[in-house]
């Protein structure tokens, strides 16, 4: 793979505040940004100047969206399977797209962890009702029954407390293919921001503790308070999990730690490929963010070493809570990050605080 000079154009599909702080990272590296979005008013047009507005499935604007880019990678995880491979047959994409069908499918996603040898949730695949009950006997209640796609902050989801909610919960998810996950009492979530190069260099960023509201991320610290055995499994789970993707760019993986007896354990939620919403607090808060590591790892740059500079607090500004942005303005030592998105809509993900206690 061949370093890309200064002045050359990174494509990112999808048009997101990620898509907005990866171009932001980009433009400090003297690399350009085309972002394709199918959004009329996505926030990260606001920061390119080469945009293009179009459907995925439009591939006369994919030809020249490839035509444009020297290496074109994704913001959102749910990038259409055709569009990426059209894009793959011209022009490299990183994370490789092949990725994209693991984790876009949950049952998928889960078995490729198992394979691995690490924990993951009780799970069982549910295609139909007469399934869904053999699950719940056999995983026991409480669970939570989520669909395979296209699930994303909580949607998709419903929990099942009694064995005879069955099929109720099976019309709650449209009757669509699905998994039953165990309902874990966890001790706390955390997650591993990992970055890799195409030659297999990985750097971790410190192990964050995230904290969700109403199903969405609403605070994480980092480091995450948990003993430095389990700093170490943690990162070695997404090490692994890294190099069996044989992955180039940055990836989440979110775990639950689970009290067993006196020990912990940590069992794999969810991985994201890409930069995500628990890495916020690296612009701010390490000497390398992990939207500048994407950047660079995708160009065939050599990774940053991620020195965390403090204690990371970072709080998401939900929806009509962007409005009080002003008060976040005037804390000492506060640094505040608004998105551009316009109306706070409940549940959007309008902006983000982050404090570091040196
Ligand atoms: P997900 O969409 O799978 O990332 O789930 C969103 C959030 O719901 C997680 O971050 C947890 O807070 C909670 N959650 C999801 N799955 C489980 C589970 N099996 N047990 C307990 N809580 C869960």
């Amino acid at each position: 793979m061949k370093m890309l000079k200064p002045g050359s154009t990174i494509g990112i599909l999808g048009g997101g505040q990620l898509g907005r702080m990866l171009a932001q990272a980009a433009a400090k590296l003297g690399l350009q940004c085309h972002v394709f979005s199918s959004e009329a008013d996505a926030c990260s047009f606001q920061v390119v100047q080469r945009a293009t507005l179009a459907d995925f499935s439009d591939q006369a604007a994919l030809e020249r969206f490839a035509r444009d880019c020297d290496v074109i990678t994704y913001e959102f995880e749910n990038v259409p399977a055709s569009a990426a491979a059209f894009l793959a047959q011209r022009k490299t994409v990183l994370p490789d797209p092949k990725v994209l069908e693991t984790t876009q499918d949950r049952l998928i996603e889960k078995n490729f962890v198992r394979k691995l040898k690490i924990a993951t949730v009780p799970y069982a695949s549910v295609d139909n009702v007469a399934q869904l009950v053999a699950a719940i006997t056999e995983i026991g209640v409480p669970a939570v029954l989520k669909t395979r796609r296209l699930g994303y902050d909580g949607k998709g989801q419903v929990k099942i407390r009694k064995p005879s909610e069955a099929a109720a919960a099976w019309r709650t998810v449209g009757e669509a293919p699905s998994i039953l996950e165990g309902f874990l009492n966890f001790e706390r979530e955390v997650s591993v921001v990992a970055a890799r190069t195409h030659d297999g260099k990985i750097e971790c960023f410190d192990v964050t503790q995230n904290e969700h509201r109403d199903h969405i991320l609403k605070t994480s610290y980092a480091p995450a308070r948990i003993p430095a055995s389990l700093v170490a499994e943690a990162h070695g789970i997404a090490k692994r999990i890294a190099k069996a993707f044989d992955y180039v760019g940055v990836l989440a993986v979110e775990m639950f730690v689970v009290r067993r007896g006196l020990a912990h354990m940590l069992m794999v939620n969810e991985i994201a490929p890409r930069v995500h919403n628990s890495g916020h607090w690296t612009i701010d808060g390490a000497t390398v963010s992990q939207f500048e590591q994407h950047i660079r790892a995708i160009a065939g740059w050599p990774l940053g070493k991620p020195v965390r500079l403090g204690r990371a607090k970072m709080v998401n500004l939900i929806g009509p809570e962007v409005d009080d942005y002003a008060k976040s303005l005037k804390v000492p030592g506060a640094s505040v990050h608004l998105y551009g998105k316009g109306e706070g809509r409940p549940g959007r993900k309008m902006g983000h605080v982050t404090t570091i206690v040196p």
